[in-house]
């Protein structure tokens, strides 16, 4: 499965916000997939689309898709020197697909600050640049061996060093990787060197629980917007100890909780939502009156792949897919109906399956 890492310095409010995430948790046996593991969270994605498709087909039960969170505590100043957990921490970061980085918007006296002030830039900085220097490390060795590998004459080894040493320039000027416009097929060839700083990440700004209400009236807030969007990233306001409150009630409790509070959902859905976007997944659904569910794809998987999701012996055995798109199907309010309008498609082996498709796989055992 997917995964999400939660990292930030400490005291920033990471453990107050995984707590949040494991206790909302998740109906384990629906998900055998994901691990067991105390650092891992597994969530249920929240989407609208799966009610509005109980509405039409009434299931027995509705299935929300899921994928994972890992706190990875232990980033200090210092990491990528072996300070800390060192070493340790970068190989967890490694692991992941995406990172949220949780910093403290939050004041608090009681609450101390690592480097004595609240000052979520100098934070962001603080961690970035460790990811940075572990980046610099396994882009110099490569660099290397590239050279050379590059005196047999291979091609390959030249155009990996033109595109390493363009990565090599971002993060010596303190940039990171994925601020480097690169092809598809020099992503490819850098691929396996797994950079920290390649991968998607998205703020969590943690402020106090007096704010939830007006979190972007809270200055630092505004001010991790601005750097994130000179990235290109998200920003999710939320309140980890408001949401640590929230994810111990359920049903009317909840709901009223969150009235009183001003809030639309929790931030904990929006963040869920907001990582589920930048892991670059798609969701499709399967429909039947046993159960209405959703799945989870990367972008630009095809059908037999998309299958596999469910059941191994769906790709092994897969003749076809029968397709109707969400829209479609709620347009019409009903399979028969989309079936009439000539909207429920026979798609082979070379479908690449879109965001809210609902899927009929038909195969061989
Ligand atoms: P971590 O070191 O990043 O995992 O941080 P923790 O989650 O352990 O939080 C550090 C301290 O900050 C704890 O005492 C939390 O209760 C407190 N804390 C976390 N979030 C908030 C918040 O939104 N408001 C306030 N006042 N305290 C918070």
């Amino acid at each position: 499965a997917l995964k999400a890492g939660i990292v930030g310095l400490p005291n920033v409010g990471k453990s107050t916000l995984f707590n949040a995430i494991t206790q909302a948790g998740a109906e384990s046996a629906n998900y055998p997939f994901c691990t067991i593991d105390p650092n891992v969270g597994v969530v249920e994605v929240p989407d609208e689309r799966l009610d509005r498709l109980a509405e039409i087909v009434n299931p027995n039960r509705i299935v929300p898709t899921a994928f994972e969170f890992v706190d990875i505590a232990g980033l200090v100043k210092g990491a990528s020197k072996g300070e800390g957990l060192g070493n340790k921490f970068l190989a967890h970061i490694r692991e992941v697909d995406a990172i949220v980085h949780v910093v403290r918007c939050f004041q608090d006296e009681n609450i101390t600050h690592v480097s004595g002030t609240v000052d979520p830039i100098s934070d962001i900085e603080t961690i970035n640049l460790e990811l940075i220097l572990a980046d610099v490390d396994s882009v110099d060795k490569r660099i290397d061996r590239s050279r050379k590998n590059m005196k047999g004459g291979d091609k390959k080894y030249a155009q990996e060093v033109e595109t390493l040493e363009r990565i090599k320039e971002a993060l010596y000027n303190d940039k990171p990787a994925r601020s480097v416009e690169l092809s598809d097929e020099e992503k490819l060839l850098i691929r396996d060197l797994h950079l920290l700083t390649m991968k998607p990440v998205l703020y969590a700004a943690n402020v106090s629980e007096s704010e939830v209400a007006d979190a972007e009236g809270n200055p630092y807030v505004q001010k991790v917007r601005e750097y994130a969007a000179q990235e290109g990233a998200e920003v999710v306001p939320i309140s980890a100890k408001v949401e640590s409150e929230i994810a111990e009630l359920e049903g009317e409790d909840k709901a009223m909780f969150l009235e009183e509070l001003g809030l639309q959902e929790s931030g904990l859905n929006r963040l869920i939502k907001a990582a589920y976007k930048l892991l670059g997944l798609y969701t499709y659904f399967t429909a039947g009156v046993q159960e209405v569910r959703a799945w989870t794809i990367r972008m630009g998987t095809k059908a037999p792949q998309a299958a596999a999701v469910i059941h191994t012996d769906f790709e092994r055995g897969f003749i076809r897919a029968e397709v109707v798109g969400y829209e479609d199907l709620i347009g019409s309010g009903s399979m028969n109906a989309a079936k009439e309008k000539g909207q429920l498609r026979l798609e082979g082996k070379e479908y690449v399956v879109q965001d809210g498709d609902v899927m009929h796989f038909r195969f061989n055992v």
